[in-house]
């Protein structure tokens, strides 16, 4: 008899549509920005994570060139063997700065700063605490490390006590990890609280900074600034993907950790280094959002205005990530159409990515009032 062993793939997409939970891609053309072309109509962006309109910023565009220029397009190897150049040094001082920590390292994406990171400084006999709600790096990474992993429900800090004071002793070190602001409801974690626990329990706390970074603080530091936390420790995971408009991530932290994870960590080792041309706009990105904080406050004056008139109720959010709640995936795939028809883009976010389904606008610095006027009308004409 003739089996086919990949068989299997046909029926599992079929469930995969019978659930509405198939996914596909849609194109963007040109540059990216506030308004972009999607599959050839004009759109008023709400879907992207280009918080402060970076990404299409000439400054990081020329920038790239010119590293692409003198360096060529590839980094050729990895950081420890060939791929090593000044670029990747002056990022990482310039994050350092940023974050104010002793150091940083970078990595090819924050997906990969996360598996890294967690599972280097954990093993199998140790334990990690996890929001139920982290991002699935954080997750995997957890995984990945072999730590025994308790999560600990969204933002429930006194769960959390109670599981330190029955768990931690059994363990030599324990990990706490969380989002900073959480990227699927757009509410931020508790900082003070996990870090005073992190205290108590001699635990170590990491933070996964990819939506805050460039974005909350006073200096565009994230959400250790933005909550006054400056103990010198605290690890922060983030992206260069986000506000920072370039690709890829990176740990900052003390000086011992960076240095260990160069030793230990993977996916760092054994990975090619960072294009230059990504590094320069990363590079770039940084001194705008240092010398530019006016971009913060537009963006912070759009979530005001966009909440103040949104005709339907949201999911808690403290930040540039909004989410309308509806009752199925169904019905948000369709008022997600609506809007697609209206001219504006926000995607439809359903399970299993996250447990109800809602249509997510994230908000940029560079959207005008008459886009978000544009967004709330089609939103009401959704709701008919
Ligand atoms: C986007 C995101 C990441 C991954 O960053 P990339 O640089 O895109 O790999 C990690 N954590 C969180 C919370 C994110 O939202």
């Amino acid at each position: 008899m003739q089996c086919d062993p990949y068989d299997w793939i046909e029926p599992a997409i079929n469930t995969i549509r019978r659930a509405s939970w198939y996914r596909s891609v849609q194109v963007i053309e040109g540059k990216p920005g506030a308004v972009v072309q999607l599959e050839g109509k004009e759109v008023i962006n709400f879907a992207s994570n280009d918080y402060l309109g970076l990404a299409g910023d000439d400054r990081l565009i020329q920038a790239s060139i010119a590293a692409t220029t003198e360096f060529g397009t590839g980094s050729t190897g990895s950081r420890l063997l060939s791929g090593h150049r000044e670029l990747h040094r002056e990022l990482e001082n310039a994050i350092a700065s940023l974050k104010q920590t002793e150091d940083a390292l970078v990595f090819s994406s924050g997906y990969l700063a996360n598996l890294g990171a967690i599972s280097a400084i954990v093993d199998k006999r140790d334990l990690i605490l996890a929001d139920t709600y982290n991002h699935s790096c954080l997750k995997n990474g957890a995984i990945l490390s072999g730590a025994t992993v308790i999560d600990y429900p969204h933002k429930n800090t006194e769960v959390l006590q109670n599981l330190l004071s029955q768990q931690r002793a059994k363990f030599r070190r324990c990990l706490i990890v969380t989002d900073s602001v959480f990227s699927m409801d757009g509410d931020l974690c508790l900082l003070p609280q996990l870090a005073d626990l992190a205290r108590e329990f001699n635990c170590m706390l990491l933070v996964d900074e990819a939506h805050a970074t460039g974005v909350f603080g006073a200096t565009g530091a994230g959400g250790a600034e933005h909550f006054g936390i400056s103990n010198s420790k605290l690890i922060q995971v983030g992206t260069l993907s986000k506000a920072l408009g370039s690709l890829g991530g990176f740990v900052a932290g003390s000086k011992l950790l960076i240095d260990f994870l160069r030793n230990r960590a993977a996916s760092w080792i054994y990975t090619t280094a960072l294009s230059p041309a990504d590094s320069a706009a990363a590079i770039s990105a940084i001194a705008i959002i240092r010398s530019e904080p006016e971009r913060r406050q537009q963006l912070w004056d759009n979530v005001a205005y966009f909440k103040q008139q949104l005709p339907l109720s949201i999911i808690d959010s403290q930040s540039q990530i909004i989410c309308c709640q509806y009752p199925s995936a169904t019905v948000a795939l369709q008022a997600a159409s609506g809007l697609k028809k209206a001219g504006i883009f926000a995607p439809a976010i359903r399970p299993p990515t996250v447990p109800t389904s809602r249509i997510r606008f994230s908000l940029m610095a560079t959207h005008q009032k008459n886009h978000i006027d544009r967004a709330i009308a089609a939103l009401t004409e959704t709701l008919r």
